[in-house]
């Protein structure tokens, strides 16, 4: 899997650590390069220009950390955007909602894309890793050898099948999996529609059928890994049609570029959730983003330094603020470095929660409609004003204040509820401030 994509990649930042200084121009080669293993990677190219764009980005927005090079904190860039496209924000696609026996989970794909050899390998690995009862049903009323290929796959990893009934519909065999999944006590039962060699309309028709009467918890789409792009705009399709809740990518085994797992998620919005690494029963691995990227880029211990190298450094911001609260110094820019804190946590209420003494702050700006957009109305604000303003809001007059909410394009009463936040947020910094070091700031540093 990514076996040249990797190489080629190794390649570059292998140069680009070993430098001690990195201009623009560096890095620009660099990116260069990267963009186009990723396109040799068969990647879309929409997909490996935002990938780009994105680092580019980052590279140039980013503090210096201390202790790592340039080059390093370029690779755990690259580390992350490559997390990012995989995954999207999603935080473990890996996992299956299979909970309310029994959950259908729909297998659709094209023929041939590894579509009943993945259905039997994921029954497997439900029951022997999950201890679920599963039962397997094949609706592929136009290959009586895919169903029999399915009843030997079920013998061979010990699940069981739905009986085959020659003349049943595909709709028809939905329902009586259901019926039997249900007397029989099993908490899962999978459907294992007919492909067909092309998307066409007669079996888009009859996934929509099987899908309506089933009511599927997942609907995995499988997918051909070897197929590139091509294996992206099936997923599309598909999604469009029927709905897919995620997709497996099969033959990752085998020496194709790669392309379509890294342009999936992207493209689709779908999780990757599995990926079929050969023709045995157990070869079905699951798709962990962190680890995937892992492997492409083949860097883990730069990752992990420049990981440990930025805690560091915001354990050390943290302290100076710290510092200053305690000597009860809390101006604009510290609000705006809280505010800015907040929205790399998810918004107001996950940090408010976790601050001793701001539970009813939290929800008061709760009622108040704090989220995301108002953060980032607030930070324009503080940004709005002077330097001497910042550092020190009383001199904040009728004038000033006109001035800073025009320059923000909003109304002066807002400003006002900034500035009442900010009074209010001095007083418990204050506060919390005389309690001295083994008081509340530690808890809150801790
Ligand atoms: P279907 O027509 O979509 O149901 O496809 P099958 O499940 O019958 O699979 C077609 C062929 O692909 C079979 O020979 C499988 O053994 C093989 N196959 C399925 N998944 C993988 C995989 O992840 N890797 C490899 N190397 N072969 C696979």
């Amino acid at each position: 899997m990514f076996e040249n994509l990797s190489e080629r990649l190794g390649g570059v930042f292998d140069r680009l650590t070993k430098q001690g200084a990195l201009s623009e121009d560096d890095v620009k080669t660099a990116m260069r390069e990267v963009r186009v293993a990723l396109l040799e990677a068969d990647v879309s190219l929409p997909v490996a220009r935002d990938f780009i764009k994105a680092i580019e980005k980052k590279a140039t927005g980013q503090a210096v950390t201390k202790s790592v090079t340039p080059g390093q904190q370029v690779v755990k860039i690259v580390h992350d955007e490559l997390v990012h496209v995989l995954a999207g924000d999603d935080e473990d696609p890996g996992e299956l909602k299979i909970d309310n026996p029994p959950a259908p989970i729909l297998m659709v794909g094209l023929q041939g894309s590894g579509k009943t050899t993945t259905t039997a390998k994921l029954a497997k690995r439900l029951s022997d890793r999950e201890g679920k009862r599963v039962l397997m049903a094949s609706l592929d009323t136009n290959r009586p050898a895919a169903m029999e290929q399915l009843a030997i796959l079920g013998t061979q990893i010990g699940v069981d099948t739905l009986p085959i009934i020659k003349g049943q519909s595909a709709v028809d065999i939905a329902k009586r999996a259901k019926q039997q999944a249900t007397m029989g006590g099993y908490d899962v039962y999978m459907l294992d529609t007919a492909g067909r060699l092309h998307i066409d309309e007669v079996l888009m028709n009859e996934v929509q059928a099987v899908r309506d009467v089933a009511n599927p918890r997942e609907t995995m789409l499988v997918v051909d890994g070897l197929t590139g792009q091509d294996a992206v705009n099936v997923a599309k399709e598909f999604d469009e049609k029927v709905g897919v809740s995620g997709v497996v990518l099969t033959r990752m085994d085998g020496d194709g570029r790669g392309g379509a797992a890294l342009s999936m998620r992207a493209i689709t919005g779908k999780p990757i959730k599995f990926v079929g690494l050969g023709e045995k029963m157990d070869a079905l691995e699951e798709f962990h983003p962190s680890r995937i990227a892992g492997r492409i880029l083949g860097m883990g211990d730069i990752v992990s330094l420049v990981e440990k190298a930025q805690q560091t450094l915001e354990a050390e911001q943290a302290e100076r603020m710290m510092k200053r609260f305690q000597k009860g110094q809390f101006n604009m820019n510290d609000l705006r470095g809280q505010l800015e804190q907040m929205l790399k946590m998810g918004g107001m209420e996950g940090v408010m929660g976790m601050m001793p003494g701001m539970g009813k702050m939290s929800k008061q700006l709760e009622q108040s409609g704090m989220d995301d957009t108002v953060l980032r109305r607030q930070i324009a604000l503080i940004q709005s004003m002077t330097k001497k303003e910042r550092a020190n809001p009383q001199v904040l007059q009728a004038s000033r204040k006109k001035r800073i909410a025009a320059g923000a394009g909003m109304e002066v009463s807002e400003l006002n509820k900034l500035l009442k936040m900010h009074r209010q947020m001095a007083d418990v910094m204050k506060k919390m401030g005389k309690m001295g070091k083994g008081g509340m700031m530690k808890k809150m540093a801790g």
